[in-house]
C-alpha cells in the first residue's frame, strides 16, 4: 500500500512525470474535438485540455488506458487486480469524515451549469453535452446508508440534468421517496479519487456503501465531507460537488448516447435532477469519461472481473485468473485461465462461466501457459487446442445484455469454447515453444544493449 490515498491529482501527476499525460493546445473545442483527441490518445496517454472551448476550467480525460494502469492505481500486479477488488467488496473500510474541504471553497447557489462546467459533446449522434464522470451519491431514505454509482447525465437546462437511472439501488431509493411524494436528495462529485470511480462499479448488495469499498481497495479510509445543502457525505478530495434533487414523477428526454458497446444507448424519458448548489476547488479540473472509450470500458470491466473470479473460485480452485477483453467491450468476452482442471471439470467451469454474469456471452477456457490479457494469445489457444465438434457448449435463450444489438430484447445464445489441452494428452505434443530468457523483463537493459550505438551497415 502507498503512503497516501491516491487522489485524482496525484494520479494525474504520476502520469505526468512518467510521460503519460499529454497537454493539448488551449482552446480545443468541447464539441467532438476534445473527444476525438482523447480517443486517438487513449492507448498511450491521458490528456489535459486547458481552457477547452474558451472555458476557464481545464478538462482531463483518459485516466485509465489499460489494465496495467488500473493495477498501478490499486498498487498490485495486474494478475492480482480482480482478487484485490473482490477482497475489498467483501471487507469494506469505513470512511473518515473531515470538517472542511477545498472542494467547498467556491460556492454557487443559483448555478448556471454550462457556465461553471466545461461539458463536452463526445460521440457523433449524442443528444448534447454530457456529464459522464460524476459519482452520483444518494442515501437510502429508510436506512440512511449511501449508494455510489455513475450515470450518463445530459444537460437539460441551465440547472437540470436528465439522468439515465437503471432499476438498481438509486432507483429503489427514488421509488421510496417518490411514494411519499418527496424529492430524493443526490450529490454528484467530479474529480474524486480514481479508487472511488473504480469502487462505484462494484457489484455489492443494496446498503453497501461503495465509498467504503473505495477505502478498502488500498487500505486508506476515504476522507469524506458533508454537503452544504443536504446530508450526503462525499469524497472530500473532489474537484466539483453538485448538490440537487431527483424530482418525483418528472421525466425528461435523454439520449441517444454513445455507449461501452460501441453503439448508441437509445433516447428515452428519464429522471430529472435539479441542481441547487455547486461547490468546487479554487482552480478546479473537470474530468470527463469518453462514452465507449477505454476508460469507460475498463472501469466497468474491473468490477465485473472481480465478481466473476470470486464466483468461479468459490467452486473451482483450478481457476487462477479471468479477463474481459477490450474487443468484447470489457463485458461480453471472457477468458478463464485454469491450472490442471480435473477430467470433466473444464466443461463444468465453462457452463458456470456462461451464467456467472448476464452480460458474459462468449467464454474461452485456456491453460496456464496462455496470457489471457493478450487477445492474440487467446486466439493462439483457440487456433491450436480447440476442435469445434468437440469443444463447444451452447446455452440457448439466455439473458444477456440489452446493449448487444444482436440479442432479442436481451435474450440470446451463449457459447463456451474449451481451448485447454485435453486431459491425458501427450505433453510434448502441446508443449509451447519458448526461448529461455524471453520473459525476463529487464534482459535488454542488463545486456547493456543500446540502439544508438548500432553501426551503420550500408551496402553498396
Ligand atoms: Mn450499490
Amino acid at each position: 500500500m502507498g503512503a497516501e490515498l491516491l487522489t485524482m491529482r496525484r494520479w494525474i501527476d504520476k502520469l505526468r512525470v512518467t510521460g503519460r499525460l499529454a497537454v493539448a493546445r488551449p482552446g480545443v473545442s468541447l464539441a467532438f474535438e476534445l473527444a476525438a483527441i482523447t480517443k486517438q490518445m487513449q492507448r498511450r496517454s491521458a490528456v489535459l485540455f486547458p481552457s477547452p472551448g474558451g472555458h476557464s476550467v481545464p478538462v482531463v480525460a483518459g485516466l485509465l488506458a489499460s489494465q496495467e494502469w488500473v493495477a498501478e492505481i490499486l498498487d498490485v500486479p495486474v494478475e492480482r487486480v480482480a482478487n484485490t477488488y473482490a477482497a475489498a467488496v467483501k471487507a469494506p473500510l469505513p470512511w473518515r469524515e473531515v470538517t472542511s474541504s477545498t472542494a467547498q471553497s467556491v460556492v454557487h447557489r443559483a448555478p448556471d451549469l454550462p457556465k461553471i462546467l466545461p461539458l463536452p459533446i463526445h460521440n457523433e449522434l449524442d443528444s448534447g453535452p454530457y456529464l459522464t464522470a460524476g459519482l452520483l451519491i444518494a442515501r437510502n431514505p429508510d436506512t440512511g446508508i449511501q449508494n455510489v454509482s455513475i450515470h450518463r447525465c445530459q444537460l437539460a437546462s441551465r440547472n437540470t440534468l436528465s439522468v439515465c437511472i437503471l432499476p438498481k439501488h438509486v432507483n429503489a431509493f427514488y421509488e421510496a421517496a417518490q411514494a411519499q411524494g418527496r424529492d430524493l436528495p443526490v450529490s454528484l462529485c467530479i474529480g474524486a479519487s480514481p479508487l472511488a470511480l473504480l469502487a462505484s462499479q462494484a457489484d455489492a448488495p443494496i446498503d453497501h456503501d461503495e465509498l467504503e469499498i473505495a477505502g478498502a481497495l488500498t487500505g486508506h479510509a476515504l476522507p469524506v465531507v458533508r454537503c452544504l445543502a443536504n446530508e450526503i457525505v462525499v469524497p472530500a478530495d473532489s474537484e466539483f460537488i453538485l448538490e440537487g434533487r431527483l424530482l418525483p414523477h418528472i421525466r425528461s428526454s435523454e439520449g441517444p448516447f454513445g455507449e461501452f458497446s460501441q453503439y448508441y444507448g437509445e433516447k428515452g424519458e428519464r429522471h430529472l435532477i435539479e441542481i441547487d448548489l455547486v461547490s468546487h476547488k479554487p482552480q478546479p479540473i473537470f474530468h470527463t469519461i469518453l462514452g465507449g472509450g477505454l476508460e469507460h470500458l475498463l472501469l466497468g470491466g474491473t468490477a465485473r472481473e472481480a465478481r466473476i473470479i470470486q464466483a468461479l473460485r468459490e467452486r473451482y480452485s483450478s481457476v487462477t485468473d479471468v479477463a474481459l477483453s477490450i474487443g468484447g467491450s470489457c463485458r461480453f468476452h471472457l477468458a478463464v485461465k485454469v491450472n490442471r482442471p480435473q477430467p470433466g471439470e473444464a466443461r463444468q467451469i465453462l457452463a458456470d462461466a456462461l451464467r456467472v454474469h448476464p452480460d458474459v456471452k462468449h467464454v474461452v477456457l485456456v491453460d496456464n501457459d496462455v496470457d489471457i490479457r493478450q487477445s492474440e494469445d487467446v486466439e493462439w489457444a483457440l487456433a491450436t487446442r480447440f476442435q469445434a465438434d468437440r469443444d463447444v457448449i451452447v446455452l440457448r435463450d439466455a439473458a444477456m445484455s440489452q446493449f448487444d444489438p444482436s440479442s432479442e430484447n436481451g435474450r440470446g445464445t451463449k457459447v463456451g469454447l474449451d481451448a485447454t489441452i485435453p486431459p491425458g494428452a501427450d505433453p510434448m505434443r502441446f508443449r509451447r515453444i519458448a526461448v529461455p530468457g524471453q520473459s525476463i523483463p529487464d534482459l535488454i537493459s542488463k545486456a547493456g544493449f543500446q540502439t544508438e550505438d548500432a553501426p551503420s551497415y550500408e551496402f553498396s
